[in-house]
């Protein structure tokens, strides 16, 4: 069996596009641990402070916005001198980033949150959010966007250093966990819209996928706009029409993926899925339905991330599917992981392979749950989950969630020195449903009434 830090070592250079030369605190936080899971707790702590500390003074200093929030809030970069102070750092509210208007001055609204100076570009009538979105991409700039059920966007504009710091953040995480299991020669099914045709942050930030394995299908192929994500949305005669072409598809797409499972086992390949439950989930039902069974074992690896909503009115629970996973795949449990994250933030919680609790990369990813007026509530105790994010360089990644979570300090299962969440993460009421497999599911969603609910 490989060495953990060979095995490390190893993705580290498949990931080498994604590095930084000239590493921030929280970079170095990514980088440098082994296992960012399991990191003893001084270290982890001496890496935090310092990863924190350095982006909230850059963040102060750089962007006008941020630090008249400060101002307000009587906090400056003085005031933090230990872990403890963290809990002065103004966090936005995630509501925030989808506050945006239309046009022209939508672009201006971007370059309030950015930090820094927002390359320039030229804005005509006709573009919509993703021809905007597309023309700051060629002046370098990577904003995406996730949506709720509002049909409202949440965008965020990362520079390419913040992006690659994400990208790198969840192939590390996701490949640390299922440590032994991870090699280049494997064939992969991404579960998401096609990481260089959308700007969808879950498809998008996916795109490390075609560089830590040898083949990758992905499951949509077409390009998924902002635009067509909210006529899918809408409840009118368009919306049925989409919905109804995008079913077909949705057919096909399962298809497609029985197909790949057949050759990949015909052949003894070693095979990976990443991406949104649902489809997934369509696949496992369909064979289920035609009596058909795989046995992977250890040569099939799943990880998810997203929404566990399967239809409008169903919610599947992550235990279920795994189970379902093993009895019609033949994949063991402890290879089918979940992963949490959000379009605003750059830490993925990713779930063990022995509790599957949700383990925090608490190097540089500061997690607080908090209750409705901004104060921590116990370990074990619901609230909402915000943090502080070491490796938002391009805009103040100090953000409250719409999420509800539990934290404990420890694992009750494993050994890993993190704090942990709780495995089921639900949006908290009154706030509107999204996710990374949200906006995805709604537009190929099987069931034909799904948007109307
Ligand atoms: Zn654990």
């Amino acid at each position: 069996m490989i060495e953990k830090e060979e095995y490390i070592k190893k993705l580290h250079s498949y990931l080498k596009k994604y590095v930084a030369s000239d590493p921030t605190p929280g970079e170095e936080a990514l980088y440098k641990p082994v296992d960012i899971y399991n990191v003893p707790k001084k270290e982890a702590e001496e890496y935090k402070y310092k990863s924190i500390k350095y982006i909230f003074k850059h963040h102060y200093e750089n962007n006008s916005f941020y630090h008249d929030y400060c101002k307000e809030n009587n906090v400056s970069p003085d005031d933090i001198k230990s872990i403890e102070d963290f809990n002065k750092i103004p966090l936005i509210a995630d509501k925030f980033f989808k506050s945006y208007p239309e046009g022209r001055e939508f672009a201006m609204w971007l370059a309030t949150l950015y930090t820094g100076e927002l390359p320039s570009i030229v804005i005509k009538k006709k573009d919509d959010h993703d021809g905007i979105i597309n023309k700051f991409r060629e002046a370098g700039l990577v904003v995406t966007y996730s949506s709720g059920t509002s049909g409202k966007h949440t965008f965020i504009p990362r520079s390419q250093r913040t992006f690659n710091a994400a990208e790198y953040a969840i192939a590390k995480s996701a490949i640390t966990m299922l440590y032994p299991e991870w090699e280049y020669d494997i064939n992969g099914y991404l579960l998401m819209p096609h990481p260089f045709k959308t700007n969808v942050f879950a498809g998008k930030v996916c795109g490390m996928y075609f560089d830590v394995i040898k083949d990758v299908r992905v499951a949509l192929e077409r390009e998924l706009s902002a635009d067509l994500i909210q006529q899918a949305m809408q409840t009118n005669l368009k919306g049925r029409v989409i919905r109804y072409a995008m079913q077909r598809e949705t057919n096909k797409i399962i298809d497609r993926i029985i197909n790949w499972l057949r050759k990949n086992d015909k052949e003894g390949n070693k095979i990976s899925f990443i991406g949104a439950p649902f489809l997934l989930y369509f696949v496992m039902e369909k064979l289920e339905k035609d009596g058909e069974y795989f046995n992977f074992g250890r040569k099939g690896s799943i990880v998810t991330g997203g929404g566990w909503k399967i239809y409008e009115d169903k919610r599947i629970s992550t235990e279920d599917f795994r189970k379902k996973v093993e009895e019609i795949l033949g994949i063991p449990q402890e290879l089918c992981l979940d992963l949490y994250g959000m379009v605003e933030g750059n830490g993925w919680m990713t779930q063990c392979p022995e509790g599957h609790y949700l383990h925090v990369p608490n190097t540089y990813y500061h997690v607080r749950v908090i209750d409705e007026n901004g104060e921590d509530v116990a370990y074990g105790e619901k609230g909402r989950f915000a943090f502080l994010d070491g490796l938002a360089h391009s805009y103040p990644g100090f953000i409250v969630s719409g999420d509800e979570v539990r934290m404990y300090e420890e694992c009750p299962v494993c050994h890993r020195s993190t704090p942990v969440l709780a495995p089921e993460v639900k949006r908290a009421r009154g706030s509107e449903m999204r996710g990374c497999a949200e906006e995805m599911r709604r537009v190929l969603s099987m069931d034909m009434g799904g948007a109307d609910a």
